[in-house]
Parts: structure tokens; sequence; C-alpha cells
């Protein structure tokens, strides 16, 4: 099952990173940035939770420690939460930057492009409006492309949108096609807070925390 979904991980790697390099003077991504791994809540379905667990797996004793920690006080926050949009720093960002970054899931995979709904309607990414992604080209970090900006670039690339939803690359269909299973899916916290009979998971939960 999780070698099937890796071949899959691959293909959405290879395109990805075509729309990303055919988009690079549009995209500020860096190292170090982490903007996105912040005050979200991260689709995760559960072969993509599956994987990252390799990941934690290899970290060293620190970095599990400070993950730990990161959950339990993210637990606790999510307890006193009032309504169902929990937003949340993601627990295995370390010092704004991922700790299992080739084991992360598909959200993390795609954002930052601009994308296009099944309507039809461009969702241009948050970082945008921090001077981020695409704040060259759009106008005010609407959903139009801005002629003077584009111009003024003097770049042969166009601006483009993806259909790179997180719902669209995690389609039960394309699962099928490739003999896996995405499973349910659900915000990453929730897997740590609902699944902690998990062995794996209440392993990081109750290790000794990094104070
Ligand atoms: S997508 Fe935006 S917030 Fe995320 S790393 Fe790239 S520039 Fe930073
Ligand atoms: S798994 Fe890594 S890339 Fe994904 S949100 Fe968390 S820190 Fe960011």
């Amino acid at each position: 099952m999780l070698e099937n979904y890796l071949v899959y991980l691959q293909l959405i790697d290879e395109k990805l990173n075509k729309f990303f390099t055919k988009q690079k003077p549009f995209i500020y991504c860096k190292k170090g940035c982490g903007l996105c791994c912040k005050n979200a809540q991260f689709p995760y379905s559960q072969i993509e939770l599956e994987y990252l667990m390799i990941g934690v797996r290899q970290l060293d004793e620190e970095k599990k420690s400070i993950i730990s920690k990161n959950i339990n006080k993210l637990k606790q926050q999510k307890a006193e939460h009032q309504g169902k949009d929990f937003k949340y720093d993601c627990p295995f960002l370390i010092n704004n930057e991922c700790s299992v970054y080739n084991y992360r899931g598909i959200i993390c995979r795609s954002f930052g492009l601009l994308n296009i709904s099944a309507k039809g309607k461009i969702r241009v990414p948050f970082c945008c409006f921090q001077g981020l992604n695409y704040s060259n080209v759009m106008d005010d970090c609407g959903t139009k492309i801005s002629e003077e900006k584009y111009r003024k670039l003097n770049v042969e690339e166009e601006p483009l949108a993806f259909n790179t939803s997180y719902e669209f690359l995690t389609d039960p269909d394309f699962a099928t096609g490739f003999h896996f299973d995405f499973n349910e899916k659900k915000p990453l916290i929730n897997w740590f807070i609902e699944e902690d009979n998990k062995e794996e998971i209440r392993h990081i939960i109750s290790m000794k925390q990094a104070s």
C-alpha cells in the first residue's frame, strides 16, 4: 500500500517541481520561511500520516522531544478552543524549518502556487499579501494579474494557475488507479488527539519533553 502511495507521490512531486520551476519569477519560497506551516489546519490522510511517521521515527531524540512538547501543547489548546476551525502552527516545524521535510504531506508540497478551483476560481496563496509568492505580479493580491507589474518584470514565463488543490490531488480515483487508499482525512493535529491509542503516536505524545 505505502509503496504504491510513494509511486504516486513521486509523480506528484515531479509535476509540482515542474510547475514551481515554470513559475520561478513569481515564487519567493526559501528555506526558513515557514509562514505556510503556521496558523492553518493541514489536512492529512491516513496514508500521508503513516509516511510522515516514518520520518518522525528517524529523528534524533531531541527533535522528537520538541515535537512531543508541541503536540501536547496543541492538544491542550484545542481542548480549550471553542469552534471547529482550530488553527495552529505545525508541531513538526522546528526553528522555522520542517523537521520531516522528505516525508511531508501533499498539502505541504503543493502550497504556494496559484491555484484554480474546479469552478474556475483562481486562489492566490495567502503569502502574496505578505509580499511573497505572486505579489510581484498580482493586482493587490486579488485574483487579477496586473499587466503593469507583469510588464515591469520583463520575464518570458507567464503567471499560471494549476489545479493543485488538496481535494484534487487526494481524489480517491487517483488512489484506486495506483492501488492504494488515502483513507480518512482530517487536520494533522486530530490524528494525534483522536488516534493517541495507537502505539507509535502514543509513544511520541508521551515522550520526555524538551524544556
Ligand atoms: S509558500 Fe509562501 S509562506 Fe510558504 S514557504 Fe513559500 S513563500 Fe513562504
Ligand atoms: S509537515 Fe513540515 S512542511 Fe508540512 S506543515 Fe508541517 S512543518 Fe510545514
